[in-house]
């Protein structure tokens, strides 16, 4: 069976569990130009961003010759609940006939559940998927915590491209790697890596923090939110996202009983104070996750919502609430096929001088209150 999927973030690195079970893996391109084109062409005009590209990659894929598609998306209150009906109409439509398969954990019920797994699983044993699950979510962990370290890094590297130039060798290194074993001397390995890599001194009160929020595929696609993170590295700042894959696959494909740690739930809770119900997408987390970073000592916050996004444009509207009653400074992009660079960098800069400016207005009023 030649599968394939859909592009977005780091995802990519773990379809080797498709190979390990013996399929056949279409790897998807990464978003171009071109994919953006095909998505727009073929999908409802009002459709989101996120799933005009996600069915540009679909054609990409097919054209490479999957005969089955296996996405997510088949949930929730917004949109998302409609987009595999849609796109498979559309592909439909366009006589391509890939089976289009939607993940979307427990919710979808036990019996629809167990068929996909079954198709996943081909002739191989309960036994084997549940050891090669294991393997790839201990590898989306590693790579995850690994990530949120070069995100730090990148911001005081000492010779630009430094962390980019690591983090490529220690996809290569994982990538070679299906044992526990084999993971565990990956991650050390990427450790000593990282650990090589000189850096600029700085002290804990100059750090600037950035946390980036908002829509699942617009927060963790790079080519999608033009490079956001490595473009903040760049100016200095530290970054970190509310969405990485092994989060994700914990809150949704892992039953609660057996999670080690009740993160998505906390994280829900928090949110709460300014969103108190679920309404589709990633609102309440994206809430959720502003409350947090304040309590960690973030400087800031970036929110990306897709053009269009309901659940975003929700926490868009009640964002100069948020704002005042954290007094945390918050930036809001809307993203699509029309987003410009220069634009976007453009309002970037500014709002790291500001929330430079605030910080360090801030120390100076906290030393000067010191000296007196
Ligand atoms: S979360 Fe937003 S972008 Fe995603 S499907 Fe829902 S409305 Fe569309």
């Amino acid at each position: 069976m030649k599968v394939s999927f859909p592009y977005m973030g780091n995802v990519h690195h773990y379809y080797k569990l498709m190979k390990l079970l013996g399929h056949e893996v279409i790897m998807p391109p990464r978003p171009s130009q071109r994919t953006v084109d095909l998505g727009v062409k073929y999908a409802p005009e009002f459709a989101c961003f996120p799933m005009k590209v996600m069915l540009g990659t679909y054609l990409e894929v097919i054209e490479m010759g999957a005969e089955v598609i296996v996405s997510s998306g088949g949930k929730g209150p917004c949109r998302a609940g409609y987009y595999g009906e849609t796109q498979r109409a559309i592909l439909k439509s366009l006589g391509h006939d890939a089976q289009l398969i939607i993940v979307d954990g427990p919710y979808i019920g036990i019996r629809k559940l167990l068929k996909i797994i079954s198709i996943i699983k081909g002739k191989n044993s309960w036994r084997r998927l549940f050891q090669i699950g294991t393997i790839i979510y201990q590898q989306m962990k590693y790579m995850d915590e690994l990530e949120k370290q070069i995100q730090i890094m990148k911001a005081h590297e000492v010779r630009r491209g430094d962390c980019q130039r690591a983090w490529n060798k220690i996809v290569e290194i994982f990538d070679k790697e299906d044992t526990k074993e084999g993971l565990d001397k990956a991650y050390k390995l990427s450790k000593e890596l990282l650990s090589s890599i000189p850096l600029h001194p700085v002290e804990d009160h100059q750090r600037i923090k950035v946390g980036i929020v908002g829509e699942i595929y617009v927060v963790m696609e790079p080519s999608v939110n033009l490079n956001l993170e490595d473009f903040l590295g760049s100016r200095g700042v530290e970054t970190e996202r509310s969405h990485y894959i092994s989060e994700w696959v914990e809150a949704n494909l892992i039953p609660k009983s057996y999670r080690k740690d009740d993160f998505h739930e906390r994280i829900q809770q928090k949110g709460e104070r300014f969103i108190e119900i679920p309404i589709g997408g990633h609102a309440k987390e994206t809430m959720g996750h502003i409350v947090d970073y304040k309590e960690r000592g973030f400087d800031g916050v970036i929110h990306l919502m897709p053009f269009g996004c309901l659940p975003e444009l929700v926490s868009q509207s009640i964002m100069p609430s948020v704002m005042k009653d954290l007094d945390m400074p918050v930036l809001t992009l809307a993203i699509d096929e029309q987003t410009a660079e220069a634009n976007v960098y453009t309002r970037v800069e500014a709002f790291i001088d500001l929330i430079k400016a605030k910080k360090f207005e801030h120390n100076i009023k906290k030393e000067e209150v010191a000296f007196v």
